[in-house]
């Protein structure tokens, strides 16, 4: 009996666990591109791009290594709306009563998959290094969950830069050295980018046709499409960036949308690469001598260690994380997520570049437009549904820990200890965004002032029942306290008055 094989458009692995469990000879893999999957949050035009190209590519390799695929097309007029409707109709065509599925990386995927009125055989996603199982078993009877020691644990397990029994420089951790302001020049022309072939050309014109009215900038497309450029791509990173990706790792600079970053996440995400090759590649450059160890720990810690972290979390909090609120942040995304006119630098930077290149670095997502929605109470479900359409790499399994939980705190220390939040002078130390700013960076309050000054302190002011006693807060209460009472409530007013602004829909 025929069976089908879903592959989805994250699923682009040739060792995904439901075509390892099928039979070419006799099974049909089902791919689609569906509408549902496009729209239900409005993602960026370059992100559904990526997808559909890449998708399409892989179709045509399964084909040649011999697979029956079953495409169907955005355009296609027989295309069912919805993944269930498209493996309903495609199960009728083959006469098939039985799919194979490599479980999807969204609870609402699952459920829907959960309901789609035929027999689905689930198979464990194993594309990651370590499965829901052993996060589980690690997270048992823990009563805080933090990713560095998970991230030990996984050094262990898997070797990666470990020298008998400890860890690779006698450190686990690099972080002090990891922290440089933004340098003098960047001496790396940025991440490999490759030229539309004809498939990609034809997937631009439709997602122009179908998807223009959806924030973010089509062209140019540069982003790498199938196996082989995801693994160059991957090859000069580490050859050009890599060596500085520690050093300049928190850093971010006005006309340097990368810097050392490696921008791979994309091709990561959609199974264009492998999380264990990508380490193995940046531990051998230490080997080899021509990275150092700042670079090679920090960067396979985001991979090995946060990545793989916040994928069980995900997993563990379950289908209702997307909605916690546990500061009771309740504000809508104002205008300048969306492109709006602002004075402020460091956003117009972190979301002009979101919009051309559906891409930022972590340490603008986070410290920028992270921060900025936290101070200022912006509901999270919104700031969730923003990350999650913006971003090339966005997949709800990644983006709802980082969002919700590290950047939001909306899970109330689930994944983090204490909320990100920063004034300006943070900001102001690791870029050279404020230098170009319409306000000031020195100036805290009144004619000017920034507004990252103004809303750390009501922040902090607003939530101080809850975040008083954290050892890790109680030296910015100490400082709040220190201020005269005259100072502190012309802080809370102009900040009041800007959060008014900001409510009313006026440009910050
Ligand atoms: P690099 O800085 O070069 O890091 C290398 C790799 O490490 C990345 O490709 C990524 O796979 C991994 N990585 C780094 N940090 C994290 C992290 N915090 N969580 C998981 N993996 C990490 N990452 C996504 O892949 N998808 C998302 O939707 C996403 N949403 C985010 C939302 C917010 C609010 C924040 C603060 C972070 C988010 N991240 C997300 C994490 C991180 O910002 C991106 O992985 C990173 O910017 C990708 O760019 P890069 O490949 O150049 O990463
Ligand atoms: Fe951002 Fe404030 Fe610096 Fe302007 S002064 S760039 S708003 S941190």
């Amino acid at each position: 009996m025929t069976r089908l094989v879903l592959v989805l458009g994250d699923q682009l692995s040739k060792s995904l666990s439901a075509l390892r469990k099928a039979d070419p000879s006799s099974d049909v893999v089902v791919m689609a591109e569906v509408a549902d999957e496009s729209v239900y949050v409005r993602h960026h035009p370059k992100k559904i791009a990526l997808i559909l190209a890449a998708m399409r590519k892989f179709a045509a390799r399964l084909e040649q290594d011999g697979w029956r695929v079953a495409y169907t097309r955005l355009d296609d007029p027989e295309a069912g709306s919805s993944i269930c409707a498209e493996i309903l109709r495609r199960a009728e065509e083959q006469g098939a009563d039985e799919v194979l599925v490599t479980t999807p990386g969204e609870w609402r995927l699952i459920e829907a998959l959960r309901h789609c009125p035929i027999k689905i055989r689930f198979h464990a996603d194993d594309r990651f290094i370590a499965s829901r199982t052993d996060f589980e078993t690690w997270a048992e009877g823990r009563k805080q969950l933090r990713m560095e020691y998970f991230y030990r644990e996984m050094r262990r397990k898997t070797g990666l830069l470990m020298e008998e029994d400890e860890p690779a420089g006698g450190q686990w951790n690099f972080d002090s050295e990891n922290r440089k302001p933004p340098p003098e020049g960047v001496d790396h022309s940025g991440p490999m980018q490759f030229t539309p072939d004809e498939v990609i050309e034809e997937v631009l014109d439709l997602v122009e046709s179908r998807f223009s009215d959806h924030f973010g900038d089509l062209r140019p497309f540069h982003f790498a499409t199938d196996q082989a450029q995801a693994r160059r791509a991957l090859a000069h990173f580490i050859r050009h960036a890599l060596p500085r990706f520690g050093d300049y790792q928190d850093a971010m600079m006005r006309g340097e949308r990368t810097l050392y970053h490696a921008v791979i996440s994309p091709y990561l995400n959609i199974g264009l690469l492998d999380p264990m090759e990508v380490c193995k590649a940046a531990e051998q450059a230490w080997r080899d001598g021509d990275v150092p160890i700042n670079a090679a720990e920090g960067f396979i810690r985001q991979i090995l260690g946060w990545r793989e972290f916040v994928r069980g979390i995900y997993f563990l909090q379950g289908p209702d994380y997307t909605g916690l609120n546990a500061l009771g942040h309740d504000a809508d995304l104002p205008s300048v997520y969306w492109g709006g006119e602002t004075g402020m630098r460091c956003m117009e930077q972190a979301v002009t570049q979101t919009r051309e290149d559906a891409y930022a670095h972590h340490i603008q997502r986070l410290m920028v437009t992270g921060n900025f929605a936290l101070l200022a109470g912006i509901d999270p479900a919104q700031v969730h549904e923003w990350y999650l359409a913006v971003y090339a790499d966005a997949f709800e399994w990644v983006e709802a820990p980082n969002t919700i939980g590290m950047s939001q705190f909306a899970d109330g220390g689930i994944v983090g200890s204490k909320p990100y939040v920063s004034s300006g002078a943070y900001i102001n130390r690791m870029s050279d965004y404020c230098k170009a700013c319409d306000y000031k960076v020195s100036v805290k309050t009144g004619e000017g002032a920034c507004p990252f000054n103004l809303l750390y302190w009501h922040f902090l002011n607003r939530h101080r029942d809850r975040f008083e006693s954290n050892p890790r807060m109680g030296n910015m209460y100490r400082t709040w306290d220190r201020m005269d009472a005259e100072r502190r409530d012309t802080v809370l007013s102009d900040a009041g008055a800007l959060l008014a602004r900001l409510n009313q829909g006026e440009p910050v």
